[in-house]
């Protein structure tokens, strides 16, 4: 993207009003050259241009930001608070050590920096450590690691009062998931790829306002407010597809400007409403009460009542 921008290219937005100040990023898919100060302004309509477009919340709501540490949960909370929106954290804490240690710190440092609630959640006192999950049921670390998440961050939701969670999914996390879900053709899964999940049956409303921002872009609004985010993955995502993905689309990108942005925004656009009339019966199952905690499942006991099991029985033997 910056490696694109012309020596001595001035800003669009400043040139339009008479202004003469340098760009220091170029938008090619936007055909976009801007300052500093307009790329954040950009950065942030565009992020409420996404919440109205899709209905994502009303401005007086309490909207619970999911923070992993890293850049785009922190964009979003960022840009979310600027735009005057009561929005405060939920950090889950995973137990991946040094990852978890570095992640939950600067989650710390950045509540304390914007002035807002960070709720933190530990597994070790929850369940367990992921790693321990993981050894216990012999499950692949993130699929644990998702039930978990979902699960709290929607019972912290609820009981604490909070209408809205919002994540800090971006485009490439979008494109290469509606990417792995084409390849398969997996219809339940495409039904749900859209920014808004509305409430039901004890789910809190989830919605994603960066869905049409980039990976790239999130990470240069990071950098130009100091911002400071974990910078590496989580050891457990190694060799995830969704980074293969990522890769391929990011050369798809290069190639042709706006590729990724397309494919997303014309699969909502298009083709979603279809899933949703036509195949409305298609993997609909009944949503119940878990007997044991009384949280939405699909099954009598639920995916976290569950673990929980498997891991006491695991760890009394041991
Ligand atoms: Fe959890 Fe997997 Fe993400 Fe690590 S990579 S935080 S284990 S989902
Ligand atoms: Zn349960």
């Amino acid at each position: 993207m910056a490696n694109k921008l012309k020596q001595g290219t001035r800003c669009t937005i400043c040139k339009s009003k008479g202004q003469n100040n340098k760009a220091v990023v170029y938008l090619p898919h936007h055909r976009l050259a801007l300052c500093k100060p307009h790329y954040i302004e950009w950065f942030e309509k565009r992020t409420q241009k996404t919440i109205k477009e899709f209905k994502m919340f009303k401005p007086d709501e309490k909207i619970l930001v999911a923070v992993s540490g890293g850049k785009d949960s922190l964009a979003l909370w960022n840009a979310l608070t600027k735009l005057g929106y009561e929005a405060d954290g939920f950090y889950i804490d995973l137990g991946i050590g040094e990852y978890s240690e570095e992640s939950k710190q600067l989650s710390i440092d950045f509540a304390n920096r914007i002035g807002r609630k960070l709720h933190i959640v530990p597994m070790k006192e929850k369940i367990a450590p992921i790693p321990t999950i993981k050894e216990s049921t012999k499950r692949p670390a993130c699929s644990a690691c998702g039930t978990v998440k979902r699960y709290y961050m929607n019972k912290i939701a609820k009981d604490l009062g909070y209408s809205v969670i919002a994540t800090g999914h971006n485009l490439d996390d979008e494109v290469a998931t509606l990417f792995g879900n084409t390849l398969g053709w997996d219809i339940n899964y495409l039904k749900r790829q859209y920014p808004v999940l509305e409430e039901e049956n004890g789910f809190v409303r989830k919605v994603k306002p960066l869905c049409k921002i980039t990976e790239k872009e999130s990470a240069l609004y990071s950098f130009f407010n100091d911002i400071e985010y974990i910078e590496y993955e989580c050891p457990f995502s190694e060799g995830a597809s969704s980074i293969e993905y990522k890769e391929l689309w990011s050369k798809i990108e290069e190639q042709s400007p706006g590729s990724k942005l397309r494919f997303y925004s014309e699969f909502l656009k298009k083709m979603h409403p279809i899933l949703n009339t036509e195949n409305e019966k298609i993997g609909h199952s009944e949503i119940k009460k878990c007997l044991i905690c009384g949280e939405p499942s699909y099954n009598d006991i639920c995916s976290v009542c569950k673990l929980k099991e498997k891991v006491k029985s695991k760890t009394a033997k041991a």
